[in-house]
């Protein structure tokens, strides 16, 4: 049985007394209960050590949501996986579908980020996707493949096990349009054998597969019932203590 993961990515919202206020009602909802799920936040790079003082004593875990392959360097803007490591990170989101399209980032580029990530100690949530006018053409499957092809490119068996795939239609991010629980169970199948291909049915199955796309409260349960939808990563809803908390509680 896979345990379920739900992420929430605050992308770029959020000040410091908003970051501390957020987790403090999420901490307060969470309290008492007994989850049958992990539950990660994924703050901006500003917000991370103070997250991360604010989310201890409860079972709340901090991802990032990007950062740069090199270890240190004239790469004005950028963060290294061990300064994310330094803020107490646990998880960094990487190919985030804002990050492939916004910022032009390639299979090539996430791979190197994944490796480094690895290296380095950080679990990756890898995100990939199709876009909208992909899925019309009818080759949603074949993006995806060349996705975690080349996404994963040389990452071992064992490094498998740190990593969460998140299956997030681009057209769904954001937009309010969720992929049906059978649209998205189907493209996570094709995933989950994908994997069993490329390294085996062990690896497959242990495997996290997040879906992503506008998850909210009253959409949640249902792709969360789906046998291979093992979580979601959670944008707009997460940045209210209680949309957020409901989508835990479907899980
Ligand atoms: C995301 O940012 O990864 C995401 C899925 O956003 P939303 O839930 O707002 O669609």
């Amino acid at each position: 049985m896979r345990r379920k993961i739900i992420a929430g990515n605050w992308k770029m919202f959020n000040n410091l007394s908003e970051t501390v206020k957020l987790i403090d009602e999420l901490k307060a909802k969470i309290n008492n209960e007994a989850l049958n799920c992990d539950v990660i936040v994924c703050p901006p790079f500003t917000s991370l050590e103070t997250a991360d003082r604010t989310i201890k004593g409860s079972v709340i875990k901090l991802g990032s949501q990007n950062m740069y392959f090199e270890e240190n360097g004239a790469y004005t803007g950028e963060i290294s996986a061990s300064m994310l490591k330094s803020t107490g990170c646990e998880f960094v989101i990487l190919g985030h579908s804002e990050r492939r399209t916004i910022f032009k980032e390639s299979n090539e580029l996430i791979n190197k980020k994944i490796k480094k990530a690895l290296a380095s100690g950080l679990k990756p949530i890898f995100c990939i996707g199709e876009t909208l006018q992909e899925r019309e053409e009818g080759i949603t499957e074949k993006v995806v493949k060349t996705q975690v092809v080349n996404g994963l490119k040389d990452i071992s068996a064992d490094d498998m096990g740190k990593i969460i795939v998140a299956y997030e239609p681009v057209w769904a991010i954001g937009t309010g349009k969720t992929a049906t629980p059978d649209q998205a169970q189907e493209v996570h199948s094709v995933i989950r054998n994908l994997i069993a291909e490329l390294y085996s049915k062990e690896v497959a199955g242990n495997l996290v597969i997040q879906y992503g796309g506008s998850v909210k409260p009253d959409n949640a349960a249902q792709l969360l019932s789906q046998p291979d939808i093992d979580g979601a990563l959670v944008g707009g809803a997460c940045l209210k203590a209680d949309s957020f908390f409901a989508i835990i509680k479907a899980a």
